[in-house]
């Protein structure tokens, strides 16, 4: 054979994309060899490339298609607001009928009291405006040196320069010079990895509580300015709270004045079994931010929710300056807005979350069954999305040698079997859409029960 035989055959297609296309969360060094994976359509809870192999789709993509990949009427709503009014701003008191329509629907589901909605295109856009939010409502109220934000390690709140600051994984710092000033990070909740031998979930989260407070004294409790969390860690590895911890964490916040700021880009819109994760675990935020589900993915939309003190406080200092200075060229764009505010509809049409109240616990229960697995160290998860983390010593929780990539391993078999799902480290984590069916279901843990079978035929 010489070597041009050799030479994988690619279609025109690949060859644009490797040639053209910098890739996003890619290792760009590889990406000639690995090359693309073309997906074509979407159908339901599947996608198609384009040697027409058809995959169930177990993370939404990117935890964000809840109602799959073809949704007639959210396809609908796109093409009627298309054909009505394909683009406007909403600057300087211009509005749409859908953007205020959203905001109002927004204000009715928020999980706490809120007053207003702004609009973004992405979660890392929504949570940079929360930033600046926070530092213009500290000015607003005389309190200028209450600047600093706290998130957690293993948080993931984008990409963005200070969103990105706020993630807490050392991917998305290292190289690129961040994180900026006044951002820090406090202590993941992960219990399984984290928790002391013997220290209850309880006991951990008291812990973990004691430690924030701890932080914010040691900054100084007139510097600190809010926490952010995500209710469920998503890509951190699907890190469910351990019980009380919001509630405890809550409470140190209250007591410093330090805003609490939910990040409900994955959890929003049903995905832990409520509206909104806040609702799962007790979280009373003063800023929401969310995405992703909020249009199923169908088109780039994102929110930021505020609370009445925030807001108050915020209008009355745009008021004094004559402008609140923020605001995306896309905000609130109409046909954003229109197939959003048709996702909402559907959610309650279609009576979404009663649909999620009946599968998750076959779908938590299909996961914890993979403990019976040699090496499958921790299943977790709450609602519809979950993990399971494989390791080398399921007594002593040794982790396998990273160099191993047994994560990526399994994620890589899985597709071979029809499945996406997504590695992180050795956990992969599966995020189906909402509306897939209990036989759909069946499939697809069939697929990665083959997948961990031929992962587990090449371990010791
Ligand atoms: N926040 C969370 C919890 C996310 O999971 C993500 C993306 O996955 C983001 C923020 C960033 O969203 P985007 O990629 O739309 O900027």
């Amino acid at each position: 054979m010489n070597a041009a035989d050799n030479t994988p055959k690619r279609s025109a297609l690949d060859a644009q994309d490797i040639g053209a296309h910098l890739h996003p969360y890619t290792n760009l060094a590889a990406h000639e060899d690995v090359g693309p994976l073309m997906i074509t359509r979407g159908d339901g809870i599947h996608v198609i490339d384009e040697q027409g192999r058809k995959y169930i789709e177990g993370m939404s993509a990117l935890w964000c298609s809840s109602l799959g990949f073809s949704h007639p009427r959210l396809v609908q709503a796109g093409i009627d607001a298309l054909k009505t009014l394909p683009y406007y701003h909403t600057f300087n008191h211009r509005s749409n009928p859908a953007i205020a329509q959203l905001a109002d629907r927004l204000i009715q589901l928020a999980p706490a009291p809120m007053a207003k909605v702004f609009f973004a295109n992405s979660g890392s856009e929504a949570n940079d405006t929360a930033i600046k939010i926070i530092w213009y409502y500290h000015n607003a109220i005389g309190k200028p040196a209450k600047k600093k934000i706290l998130s957690r390690q293993r948080g993931y709140h984008g990409v963005t320069v200070a969103a990105a600051s706020l993630t807490g994984l050392p991917a998305n710092h290292q190289d690129f010079d961040l994180p900026i000033a006044r951002i820090g990070h406090v202590e993941c909740p992960h219990h399984y990895r984290y928790a002391n031998p013997g220290e209850s979930e309880a006991d951990f989260a008291t812990r973990l509580a004691d430690a924030l407070e701890q932080r914010i004294l040691q900054e100084g409790p007139d510097t600190v300015a809010a926490f952010i969390a995500e209710p469920v860690m998503g890509a951190g590895g699907v890190i469910v709270p351990p019980e009380t911890y919001f509630e405890k964490i809550q409470a140190v916040l209250r007591k410093y004045e330090v805003l609490m700021v939910a990040d409900e880009v994955i959890c929003g819109f049903g995905r832990t079994g409520q509206m909104f994760g806040s609702q799962t675990f007790g979280i009373q935020p003063d800023i929401l931010t969310c995405a992703k589900a909020l249009s199923s993915g169908y088109v780039p939309i994102s929110a930021v929710m505020v609370s009445p003190t925030v807001y108050e406080a915020m209008a009355a200092n745009s008021g004094k300056i004559g402008t609140f200075g923020h605001g995306y060229t896309y905000s609130g764009h109409p046909v954003a807005a229109a197939v959003a505010l048709e996702t909402l509809k559907v959610y309650e049409d279609e009576q979404i979350l009663a649909h999620v109240h009946r599968l998750s616990p076959i779908f938590q229960g299909r996961l914890r069954g993979y403990l019976e697995r040699a090496h499958v160290g921790e299943a977790r998860g709450v609602g519809m999305i979950g993990a399971i983390e494989l390791v080398a010593d399921k007594a002593t929780r040794q982790p396998f040698d990273p160099a191993l990539k047994l994560g990526y391993r399994l994620a890589q078999y899985a597709q071979e079997e029809g499945l996406i799902v997504r590695a992180m480290g050795d956990a992969v984590a599966l995020c189906p859409p909402l509306i897939i069916t209990e036989a759909e279901m069946a499939e697809m843990f069939a697929r990665l029960d083959r997948a961990l079978d031929k992962l587990q035929a090449t371990l010791p």
